[in-house]
């Protein structure tokens, strides 16, 4: 093992369960120096220059129901009404009203909604980043289908430009950016992790070949902490035949740009993977088990290329029911009792909620759905960047024991998931609680299960 292999070891056993910036000792959730009079205005600015007609329609259509709020799993944990999801958008409300409803100069004329004042963005900051995972458990459950965890994702934008983000969130995006990776893994780093896990397993991990149907990019949470998801997919991939390739230029799956609120940065992060594909002439991007990863790619992606994108993209969990369903792959049974926890940018908000149950019923597993699974999945509570900001921690532990009741109900012997992000806010959680439960990789349970013949 060369000295950066031992770095990159040594850095992740120096941190908690979870993969994080430490936590800082001065908190800086305000960045930069801009007056808060001006940060307010930018603020506003982006909130209404973000309005479409779609957002304004959602705006003017809540009926007040209070439906939202028992969706939520912050109001659910707490029972405060301050995490009720459409309060959440309140101040994006007020932008909204003030300055962009067909009634703005009224209400501007009369007083009939207030300036917002930067105090009360500052503690909105709590209410879109800390407690919103952008779950969409909400815009699901809302009779007037108000896309709550969209609006939330928009306010992001111009929080991000008013230099609002919590501290942790904007530090993380800002070294993806810069490095290419939000943990810091430069393409030597993800070199040299390939090659360990290639001998470590025993497997041929294809690097940087010239052309390949397939491009295959893995997330930094992933490489640091769960790597053997490179031996993992490189195994079901050569079993099926594939011509395939990870890049050094094209490696990072997440996208921190989506989550802090940062549209550059999340379209710079994103033309990476679609400018490799693009080289090597991919007819698919096959993304890793990382929730996020999938909605800033699958979902978004064309937006941030300006046209259709020249492939297709698919998450593992996705492919693997592909390769599975179509008999090119094929797996032995498993005698076991398996709960599966849906990630909430895959299944709910992907679309992908088929796909892990097609898995399971191929390895012969005895699935034990969690109440509610599926579509209505509750999230774990540390999805939308919200398990890399320190001073949610306790409402995130408070959140997860709703998930910890659930998966307990089911007495199943094994937890799977397929999203490296869920899989280490349940570690950090378990850690915190002394848990039973550990969420595997549902990607490895394949490849550990493989038939060894080639269809
Ligand atoms: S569920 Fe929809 S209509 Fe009801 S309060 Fe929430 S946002 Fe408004
Ligand atoms: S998206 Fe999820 S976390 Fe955010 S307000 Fe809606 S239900 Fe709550």
């Amino acid at each position: 093992m060369s000295t950066s292999e031992l770095d990159v070891k040594n850095a992740f056993d120096m941190e908690s369960k979870r993969l994080s910036i430490k936590a800082p000792e001065i908190r800086y959730d305000k960045q930069g120096d801009t007056p808060d009079e001006e940060r307010v205005q930018k603020a506003m600015l982006h909130f209404v220059k973000d309005f479409g007609t779609a957002a304004a329609a959602y705006l003017d259509s809540c009926i007040h129901c209070g439906m939202c709020a028992e969706a939520c799993h912050y109001y659910v944990a707490t029972g405060d009404p301050k995490y009720t999801p459409i309060w959440k958008l309140e101040p994006f409300k007020q932008a909204y009203k003030r300055e962009a409803s067909p009634f703005a100069f009224f209400y501007r004329k009369f007083g009939l909604k207030k300036k917002v004042t930067v105090e009360e963005l500052e503690e909105w900051q709590h209410l879109i980043y800390d407690s919103c995972t952008v779950c969409g458990r909400c815009s699901l459950i809302c009779p007037m289908g108000i896309d709550i965890a969209s609006l939330v994702s928009t306010a992001r934008h111009g929080m991000f430009k008013a230099g609002l983000v919590p501290h942790e969130l904007h530090a993380v995006a800002e070294r993806a950016e810069i490095d290419g990776s939000p943990l810091g893994v430069t393409p030597k780093v993800f070199e040299e992790r390939l090659e360990w896990m290639e001998d470590e397993h025993d497997v041929e991990i294809n690097l940087n070949k010239d052309k390949a149907d397939i491009l295959v990019v893995i997330s930094s949470i992933e490489i640091q902490k769960y790597p053997a998801a490179f031996a993992a997919t490189a195994k079901v991939l050569n079993a099926v035949g594939e011509s395939w390739t990870y890049r050094s230029d094209g490696f990072e799956a997440t996208n921190f740009g989506l989550l802090s609120g940062n549209l550059d940065w999340q379209r710079d992060i994103s033309m990476r993977i679609i400018d490799a594909a693009v080289k090597v002439g991919a007819k698919m991007v096959l993304l890793p088990e990382c929730g996020h990863a999938y909605m800033a790619l699958r979902w978004m992606g064309a937006n941030m290329y300006g046209k259709p994108l020249p492939f297709k993209v698919r998450h593992v969990s996705e492919y693997l029911a592909d390769v599975l369903n179509s008999g090119k792959l094929k797996v032995k049974k498993v005698d076991k009792s398996v709960t599966f926890h849906d990630p909430c940018q895959i299944s709910r908000r992907g679309g992908a909620t088929q796909a892990p149950r097609d898995i399971l019923k191929h390895l012969g597993v005895d699935l034990r759905e969690l109440p509610n699974g599926g579509d209505y999945n509750w999230c774990c509570g540390g999805g939308g960047g919200v398990v890399t900001i320190h001073r949610a921690d306790e409402l995130r532990y408070k959140v997860f024991k709703l998930k910890m009741d659930q998966v307990e109900a089911t007495e199943a012997e094994t937890l799977l998931s397929s999203c490296a992000n869920c899989r280490q806010n349940f570690d950090d959680c378990q850690n915190h609680y002394d848990w039973k439960y550990t969420a595997d990789s549902l990607l490895e349970l394949v490849a550990d299960n493989l038939q060894e013949e080639k269809a």
